[in-house]
């Protein structure tokens, strides 16, 4: 099969790249790869079983169009300090003016008018000013929520959108592979059950997201394209009762707070924010069960969640981040059979496990009924917990409340963005042909961010025509 264009990865990155094309008048042929199903099709069974079922070969809340979107919490983030590095690559002015441009466009295809942290200004002065007596900054973004439920009409009428316009979408395929000439990639070969197919094309896009981070990291070495290991987040997922978030929840909507805590001064982020909310569990292809959270827009639970994060770099001689993340998620997995594993927080200072019954002592219920009490500090390396425990104390200056014995720690808590594709400011690697885009490339690591690379480069290929 011969295209002008392949997209691996039917992710924001990847059908960003297509809506933008078409929207810059493309005549290119442009096929989209997607080892997933159709968004109308992706149906996660815990709603039906009670508890994530792991189901193979693909997880569906981070699989089929959409990519990790159609499940996800739907917050999009206005602001170019937030979502990834592409900034450092690209410039912030340009991040900041293609977040509005592509803001717009998901304004077209019906997301709320309504946009999250605006205004309160003396509320937010306030919220600040106690951040800063903690040690901790808060970044000021803008959010517009759409919603898990809203996202997946969303992103439906994009793939039909997409559809009508004559772009190819090709389901149930897994890129296995590139197709290289030399120092040219020349296209893909992909599979499905019972069918191989080599798609030939003049510009291969691989945006494959934080599941397929670890994959273009073995292409990366095994076709020598250039990159360099990057950061690696390991962490926890708070929750408490919205009782104790009230104020930030009603201000900010979702509180970026960033602080280097003593002794590593390493960085440590909250993320993800989501007031009312529910915890969740994603299974990698491996059999990892990773934490995560989201929250609807109408279904609304007592507690709010967020994740707060330690970044990890690493130098000389290591340089699998990846590997290293995956193995703390797998001993905490075995911890809990399996497992999502859930403690209290005053339970980690009094230097002890948390039993099920305990659970029911407190205020704030785990909204993940699977998730398993026990131990997250017998799995989690003591740099990162360390980090963790002073985060939540500083937290708690901002917050009053947010370190109670009763507050939940869920864990493995995991971003893999790391291996870092080397690209210009175009998004072309050392292989001509070849540009790697959002959460797999290293450079994104959110909604908006992947979906900016992605009209960025339609831009540049429409332009290319
Ligand atoms: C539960 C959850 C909640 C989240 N909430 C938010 C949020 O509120 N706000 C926010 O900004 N971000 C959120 N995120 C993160 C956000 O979803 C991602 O940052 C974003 O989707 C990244 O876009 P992407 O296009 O790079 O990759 P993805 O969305 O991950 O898409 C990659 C696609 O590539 C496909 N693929 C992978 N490998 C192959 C292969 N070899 N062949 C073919 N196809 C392949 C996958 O099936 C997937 O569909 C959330 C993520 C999760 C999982």
């Amino acid at each position: 099969m011969e295209k002008d264009v392949v997209i691996i990865g039917a992710g924001p990155a990847g059908i960003f790249t297509a809506l933008e094309m078409l929207k810059k008048g493309s005549k290119s042929n442009i096929i989209i790869v997607e080892k997933g199903k159709a968004v109308e099709d992706r149906r996660c069974p815990k709603g039906k079983t009670g508890q994530c079922v792991s189901c193979k070969p693909y997880c569906h809340i981070t699989t089929g169009f959409s990519g990790a979107g159609a499940f996800s919490d739907g917050k999009l983030s206005l602001s170019y300090e937030v979502g990834g590095d592409l900034p450092n690559l690209i410039g912030a002015e340009k991040a900041q003016e293609t977040i509005h441009y592509t803001d717009r466009i998901y304004l077209e295809f019906g997301a709320d008018t309504h946009i999250e942290g605006l205004g309160n200004t003396e509320e937010v002065k306030e919220i600040r000013k106690r951040a800063i007596q903690a040690g901790l900054k808060l970044v000021d973004c803008p959010i517009r929520h759409l919603g898990t439920e809203k996202a997946q009409t969303l992103y439906y009428d994009i793939e039909q959108y997409l559809l009508e316009k004559g772009v190819e979408l090709l389901f149930g395929y897994e890129c296995t592979d590139l197709i290289l000439d030399g120092e040219t990639c020349r296209g893909v070969r992909v599979r499905n059950a019972g069918n191989e197919l080599e798609i030939l094309a003049k510009h291969t896009i691989i945006a494959t997201g934080r599941r397929g981070a670890d994959w273009l990291e073995s292409l990366c070495a095994e076709h020598n394209i250039a990159h360099q290991p990057g950061t690696v987040d390991i962490g926890v997922r708070v929750e408490v009762r919205n009782e104790v978030m009230e104020t930030v929840n009603r201000v900010l909507y979702e509180s970026k707070l960033v602080g280097y805590p003593r002794p590593f001064k390493n960085k440590v982020r909250t993320f993800c924010q989501n007031p009312g909310g529910f915890v969740s569990q994603e299974n990698y292809d491996n059999d990892l069960a990773v934490v995560n959270g989201h929250s609807y827009k109408e279904l609304k639970s007592d507690n709010t969640n967020l994740a707060i994060l330690c970044s990890h770099n690493f130098s000389y001689p290591f340089n699998q981040p990846i590997a290293y993340a995956q193995k703390v998620g797998e001993l905490t997995n075995m911890l809990g059979a399996g497992h999502i594993l859930v403690q209290r927080f005053g339970d980690i200072l009094d230097g002890k496990r948390t039993w099920p019954k305990e659970l029911a002592f407190s205020n704030v219920r785990p909204s993940l009924p699977d998730a398993v009490a026990g131990d997250i500090t017998a799995a989690m390396p003591y740099r990162s917990m360390i980090n963790i425990i002073n985060f939540i104390q500083a937290m708690d200056q901002v917050v009053p409340g947010f370190a109670s014995t009763e507050t939940l720690l869920y864990s493995p808590e995991l971003k893999f963005y790391s291996n870092r594709v080397k690209m210009d400011g175009d998004f072309n690697t050392n292989i001509a042909g070849l540009h790697c885009l959002g959460d797999s490339s290293g450079w994104t690591r959110g909604l908006m961010m992947a979906s900016v690379m992605g009209v960025l480069m339609g831009r540049k290929l429409a332009g290319d025509d």
